[in-house]
């Protein structure tokens, strides 16, 4: 990689008002493209569970879930329920008749049902302790504002929001409430990834000298108007907030430095609804003090769909792929020419113990290990690759 940095000022200049004016920011809304603000939507493809959940145990944090969509109703509501110190105790949702089922599959009463619009009314609500923010990236921030005021902790789902400074703005609203907040980091509980940070930790593989990541698919037909995913007010760049930070992350909880040298190029094919608002793909260099190297792409129009990370090192290889999902892991490590398959436990106590190890910082005053702070890092990390883009220039942080 070709060093060319840029002065800190430039940089400055890329990563404040000015790129979120030029880059990322919604100041131009396609005709029809989703609101940035919280609205009801239709019932995800969910199966809600036939049996409410059992009744919590004492000192159990009660959550309200704020977004009822795939991720909320999928993976989040049934966390809640697993966890040991952890229940749902209301929704808020602008669709009532979701709401409703919801809430009665997980035997919520009707006055745990809320919505956008008396949101504010949680204050009162002495069942709720905490907020899970589930939303479109684009709202978490301000939602995460509107929780803080009403005296709830935050657990905000990744990306933690789409600029540096709405993340400033939710790290202020969390100690001025005196509240917790943490990212939804899921794979800082996933025994995979886990595993691959201990082993890295003690340099199995010797020296780390590259990290490979890949999060791609490709997306089916749709437009800004139906999906907030390719709607730049809610989701930003797009695959990059969205999945390429799994790979951004990974590089950095593996590698465990941050890099001094970013370029990146993104791509934006005209004349396709689907990126009419935001980006087709991301590819990123990056340079780290020791001399290791990263290239990250993440894509949402690319086939076949991946979910790479892989580290070469100094002695051998670690392969994970997939690497960051839900389930299915796999993790490969070769050393002294031989490969060993690696399979430290269940990925899916990953979404309970999340939530638990919040729980535990509400309950103890634990330290939080996917805290606030990190999400604005990633976020910072992104508006500097965003700028290297549209710079077409190296950026040296
Ligand atoms: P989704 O489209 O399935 O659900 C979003 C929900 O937000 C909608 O159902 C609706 O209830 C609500 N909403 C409110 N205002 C909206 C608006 N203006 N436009 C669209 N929806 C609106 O999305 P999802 O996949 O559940 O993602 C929600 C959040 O969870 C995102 O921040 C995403 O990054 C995050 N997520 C995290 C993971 C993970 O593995 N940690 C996985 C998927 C999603």
């Amino acid at each position: 990689m070709t060093l060319r940095p840029i002065s800190r000022r430039r940089f400055l200049q890329f990563t404040s008002a000015s790129l979120a004016a030029s880059c990322l920011a919604p100041s131009v809304f396609a005709a029809g493209s989703l609101p940035r603000r919280a609205i009801g939507m239709p019932f995800p493809n969910v199966t809600l569970p036939a049996t409410p959940p059992p009744a919590p145990a004492a000192g159990s944090v009660g959550f309200a879930v704020v977004g009822l969509g795939y991720y909320g109703m999928a993976i989040v509501m049934p966390a809640l329920a697993r966890a040991e110190r952890c229940h749902v105790a209301a929704v808020v949702s602008g669709n009532p008749d979701k709401a409703a089922r919801a809430a009665a599959a997980y035997g919520l009463p009707d006055d745990a049902i809320y919505s956008y619009d008396n949101f504010a009314a949680l204050a009162r609500d002495e069942r709720v302790e905490a907020v899970y923010i589930v939303l479109p990236s684009g709202l978490h921030a301000d939602w995460t504002e509107q929780a803080f005021a009403a005296g709830k902790h935050v657990l905000c789902e990744k990306p933690m929001a789409l600029s540096s400074a709405e993340c400033t703005r939710m790290i202020s609203a969390s100690e001025s409430a005196g509240k917790k907040l943490m990212i939804g980091y899921r794979c800082h509980f996933e025994p995979y990834n886990l595993h691959a940070m201990a082993l890295m930790r003690e340099q199995a593989i010797g020296k780390i000298r590259s990290i490979e990541t890949l999060q791609q698919y490709r997306m089916g037909p749709t437009s800004p108007a139906d999906n907030w995913r390719v709607a730049r007010a809610l989701a930003g760049g797009g695959p990059l907030e969205d999945y390429g930070i799994y790979g951004l992350q990974a590089a950095l909880y593996l590698g465990g430095e941050m890099p001094t040298h970013i370029r990146a190029v993104t791509t934006q094919p005209a004349n396709d609804p689907r990126f009419a608002e935001t980006f087709a793909s991301v590819r990123t260099e990056m340079q780290f003090p020791s001399g290791a190297t990263a290239t990250l792409f993440t894509s949402y129009d690319t086939e076949p769909g991946r979910n790479l990370v892989a580290v070469q090192g100094e002695l051998g290889s670690l392969v994970m792929e997939p690497a960051t999902g839900y389930d299915g892991q796999r993790l490969s490590l070769t050393k002294n020419g031989s490969s060993e398959e690696l399979a430290p436990g269940d990925p899916a106590v990953q979404f309970h113990r999340q939530c638990d190890h919040f729980a535990d910082a509400i309950r103890d005053g634990s330290e939080i290990i996917v805290p606030g702070e990190m999400g604005l890092r990633d976020v910072r990390l992104m508006e500097a690759i965003y700028a290297s883009a549209a710079a077409g220039e190296e950026i040296a942080l």
